[in-house]
């Protein structure tokens, strides 16, 4: 194995046990779970596969500690948060190469998720300190009305493994700051960064319990129990709307309370009036971050007939010139896919886009050798009803079609179940105010390609699911509203 003293360093440091109440113990039957490194395939190390057993340990720690975290005061609360910012920020290096060797995406683009990461604990130890209820007169005069925010208890949250790291941020640090506790499971493939940021929150002086992760290979069987469990609260889920739609109906037995952040299949919207250098510029980002695994990835380009040859020429020569290597190179651009099969399904996509006609302008194949490398691509004149349009391709590929209207693009950016995010770039107000509203999707980048901000709600629409994570909105997903009625004696006159 290629393996550089530094990244055993770093893969030796990661704890590889499970995390419940404040231990980190082995599975309950010593199972190992396997980490592979996408660019190599070759295992990296083995962590602790947790059964259903060891999960419902963990609910139970959650369960136990909930109340003395809930009345632990919030800005203590908020400390806890603040000082995870701070050592994410400090360790960031070595969690980066961390992340890239369990991800695959480049050191840089690992970085800039930990700074993302971060930033959620940093915006949530703010909003620890700010939940707050009102009190208001009965519209009668007679009676007030009192409402006060609570945490809504112990959570079960389950992230996937693009951001193997944020994703995680996203659910912890509002739930951390509303006052609840919770049970983590992060994907088989990158539970590392996951099990990283716990000791990171332990170290920070986080109580026992109130943050516990399970690794597992079973992650149906270990999780559904949880998700049916009475003394589970709430389930936050990030990952495909297959499964999303699956947890929702075990969800349903409890009545729980959900937030579902789901598939997307964003549309990149350019408009004959858009500038050009800055729509090639957004697309790179909006396409490429993250290797394409994005559920923000712009998964179908529509530009208007005017520029739209234009467009996919010098978009072309910018995914041609990018390098695809391991992402612990320092010249790399492009890291691999996350495995095998992900590389088998954007080969499909493409080749049945290739079959109706589309045109390769730059890529289009799996690289051979070891890894799961992918060409950047570039896919011309593609017809309407290629698969690429209607799946999320999860990978390096940008397919180009033209339209001839504004109605035209506002329809065939609403042509899917998705509705998570999209892209428009014009530099007309009116015109962009009309597609900003007429869009179907939970986010917009208007004339930018990346939208992720700590500071903004998060989140989609249709299919792409329900909730939002991060703004002030973040942290009401964990919060209940409790409304008291109080009686009062009918209003004196000012006489008396
Ligand atoms: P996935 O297959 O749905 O898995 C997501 C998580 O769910 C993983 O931890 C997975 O564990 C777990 N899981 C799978 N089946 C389960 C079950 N029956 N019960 C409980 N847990 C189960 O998705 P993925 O392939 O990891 O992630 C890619 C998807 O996530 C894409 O569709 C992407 O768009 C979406 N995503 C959405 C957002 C958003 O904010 N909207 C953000 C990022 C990603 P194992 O893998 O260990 O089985």
């Amino acid at each position: 194995m290629a393996e550089t003293t530094l990244e055993r360093a770093v893969l030796d440091a990661v704890p590889k046990g499970l995390f419940v109440a404040g231990e980190w113990r082995d599975s309950e039957g010593a199972g190992v779970l396997a980490v592979e490194d996408p660019a190599t395939g070759e295992v990296l190390v083995e962590v602790a596969d947790g059964s259903a057993d060891d999960a419902m340990d963990a609910l139970g720690a959650a369960v136990q500690a909930q109340s003395l975290w809930a009345a632990t005061a919030p800005r203590k609360r908020g400390e806890i948060l603040r000082r995870t910012y701070e050592a994410l920020t400090e360790q960031a290096d070595e969690l980066a190469l961390l992340m890239t060797l369990e991800m695959g995406k480049t050191v840089a683009e690992s970085r800039g998720e930990i700074a993302y990461a971060a930033d959620f604990f940093r915006w949530f130890a703010e909003e620890a300190v700010r939940i707050h209820g009102r009190y208001m007169a009965n519209t009668s005069g007679e009676g007030r009305i009192i409402t006060m925010r609570q945490p809504v208890g112990p959570c079960v949250l389950i992230t996937p493994w693009n951001f193997p790291m944020a994703m995680g941020a996203r659910k912890i640090a509002p739930a951390l700051a509303a006052g609840c506790t919770m049970v983590v499971k992060p994907a088989r493939q990158t539970p590392l960064s996951m099990l990283a940021l716990a000791r990171v929150l332990e170290q920070a002086g986080l109580p026992a319990g109130v943050l516990n992760v399970i690794t597992t290979s079973q992650s149906g069987a270990v999780m559904e129990p949880l998700i049916r469990d009475r003394r589970t609260r709430k389930l936050s889920f990030t990952g495909s709307t297959e499964v999303g739609r699956t947890l929702i109906e075990q969800a349903a037995d409890q009545v729980l309370r959900v937030s579902m952040e789901l598939g997307g299949n964003a549309p990149f919207l350019v408009f004959a009036d858009a500038d050009l250098d800055a729509a090639v510029e957004g697309a790179m980002l909006a396409k490429m971050r993250n290797v394409g695994e994005a559920c923000t990835a712009a998964n179908r380009f529509h530009v208007a007939a005017e520029v739209a040859e234009e467009f996919a020429d010098r978009l072309a020569a910018r995914m041609a010139a990018l390098k695809v290597g391991r992402g612990t190179e320092a010249d790399t651009d492009v890291g691999p896919l996350i495995d095998e099969a992900q590389r088998a399904k954007v080969s499909e996509l493409v080749g049945e886009a290739r079959a109706r006609g589309a045109r390769v302008v730059a890529g289009g194949e799996a690289i051979a050798g070891r890894g799961y490398f992918f060409a950047p691509t570039v896919l011309a004149d593609v017809p309407e009803g290629a698969r690429v349009f209607d799946e999320e391709i999860f990978g390096p590929v940008a397919p180009v079609a033209s339209f001839s209207t504004e109605r035209e693009a506002i329809e065939a950016a609403n042509r899917t179940v998705y509705g998570l995010v999209a892209y428009v770039y014009t530099r007309d107000l009116d015109r962009a105010l009309r597609v900003v509203e007429g869009i179907e999707a939970g986010m917009v980048g208007l004339n930018q390609g990346l939208v992720s901000n700590p500071a903004a709600p998060f989140g989609g629409v249709k299919q792409s699911g329900f909730g939002r994570e991060g703004g002030f909105e973040g942290i009401g997903e964990y919060l209940e509203t409790k409304y008291v009625a109080v009686a009062t004696p009918p209003a004196q006159s000012a006489s008396d």
